[in-house]
């Protein structure tokens, strides 16, 4: 196939349904496909999703195939009145469906293995516009429509990800053509610098043109530097991306979590933890075992982390943790020192190297003039006994949950924080 323009080879994705025009559901699929074209080199240009009307999804195939070399085009495939797709592209191609007898076989096949009755309207199915040719699923009754169209190919695949991948990986992939070279993308993600800050530090690596680009992006608190990098093969858009990101990681510290987009601040901790053959429990209020959930959706957790107790209520401080009934009184439930006597009480209970003692006021109610909504405690108990305190104010204008996302968050960096500065002493 030949590329327009320059040599690039261009994409264009287009997502079909209502329930992803109406938020119901997230686009997932465009993500997937942009990124296996990247391997390929092929660049994608745009992402667009259209809701299950015939005329908008055929107008939109129309208008990318114009714009781009492949164009790939997922969902509508189903049987029911809904399903529009293969219609839509008939429109656009100006074009008769047609009956594929080979589809309709496979179709039929599909359901006598599987000792179902096949309904009438999957007949529909095994229709194709005429000039299209229909790529098999092996994994489901809608086959794959390819065509070639105002000098683009389109490939329409169904929308449940899975047969999506299977036809992609099966059918498309093997014909695609092969843009210059490979795009590699590489993601370093970080805690405790602002989206802004991070790209001051960066702002020489921050470059918007030329083999490697790089930029920064927030998601759940923590903050990640992307870097793409265009190369005419593998290794060398990995190396050249590895020097930016071993410059980046260099440049930011002790504020990096670490390489790669499975990284989170709990898979952090896991690693140090278990480098350091150390063990943790937690003494959670405000957070409600926020902060134990994070710990253990990391597999193996077991090896470092022995457990938490939610001590919601005083009594619960006083009893379970230990906590002084007095320094409640005097202090607070949330205070310093009823963080750090959390913190004790759960290492000694637990009989762990370090414990995690959180309190705060999450809202959206119960804040104060000296106690505002957001004030939250956190103290650590480092093996030996020492206990050291944080006070974090995380804005009384958020909402409960960002308030105890950034509180776990926060309790964990501290943790963290010791953790490397115990392993440099
Ligand atoms: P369809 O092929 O349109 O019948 O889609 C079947 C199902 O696949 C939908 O109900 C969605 O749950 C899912 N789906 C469709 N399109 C996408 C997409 N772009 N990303 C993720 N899931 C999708
Ligand atoms: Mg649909």
């Amino acid at each position: 196939m030949t590329s327009k323009g320059n040599k690039k080879i261009s994409a264009c994705i287009l997502s079909v349904g209502d329930e992803l025009t109406s938020g119901q559901s997230l686009d997932t699929n465009s993500a997937w496909i942009a990124r296996q074209l990247g391997l390929c080199g092929i660049e994608t240009t745009s992402h667009t999703t259209v809701s299950d009307d015939q005329p908008l999804i055929a107008n939109s195939i129309l208008q990318l195939a114009v714009k781009a070399d492949i164009v790939i085009v997922t969902g509508g495939l189903g049987p029911t009145p809904d399903d529009l797709t293969r219609q839509a592209l008939a429109q656009a191609m100006d074009a008769e469906l047609t009956l594929d007898q080979k589809s309709l076989d496979e179709i039929e096949k599909f359901f006598r293995s599987r000792n179902y009755p096949m309904a009438a309207n999957n007949r529909i199915q095994a229709m194709i516009p005429a000039g299209a040719a229909a790529m098999a699923n092996t994994n489901g009754t809608a086959p794959g429509i390819t065509a070639t169209l105002e000098n683009a190919t389109v490939y329409v695949t169904p929308g449940v990800p899975r047969e999506m991948r299977i036809m992609f990986e099966n059918q498309i992939l093997p014909k695609l053509p092969r843009g210059v070279g490979v795009i590699s993308h590489h993601v370093v993600k970080t805690y405790g610098g602002g989206e802004s800050a991070v790209a001051a530090e960066l702002e020489d690596l921050l470059t918007r043109s030329g083999p490697v680009v790089a930029g920064t992006t927030v998601a759940d608190g923590l903050v990640s530097v992307r870097i793409t990098s265009h190369a005419a093969d593998i290794e060398t858009a990995d190396t050249q991306a590895g020097n930016v990101v071993e410059k980046i990681c260099e440049r930011l510290g002790t504020l990096v979590l670490g390489v790669g987009e499975d990284v989170t601040m709990a898979g952090a901790i896991g690693e140090l933890l278990r480098r350091a053959g150390q063990t943790l429990a937690t003494a959670e209020s405000c957070t409600g075992g926020m902060i134990g959930a994070m710990l253990t959706s990391i597999g193996g957790a077991s090896e470092y982390y022995r457990g938490g107790v939610v001590a919601y209520a005083n009594e619960i401080k006083q009893h379970i943790l230990g906590v002084d009934a007095a320094v409640l009184e005097t202090h607070g439930a949330v205070s310093e020192q009823v963080s750090g006597a959390m913190a004790i009480g759960v290492c000694e209970k637990f009989g762990t190297d370090w414990g995690i003692g959180i309190t705060g006021v999450a809202g959206p109610t119960g804040g104060s003039p000296e106690k505002p909504l957001g004030l939250v405690y956190t103290s650590l108990c480092k093996p030996g006994g020492e206990v050291t305190v944080k006070k974090h104010t995380l804005g009384d204008h958020n909402p409960r949950e960002i308030i105890r996302q950034r509180a776990s968050l926060a309790a964990l960096n501290a943790l963290r924080l010791e953790l490397l500065a115990a392993r440099e002493s």
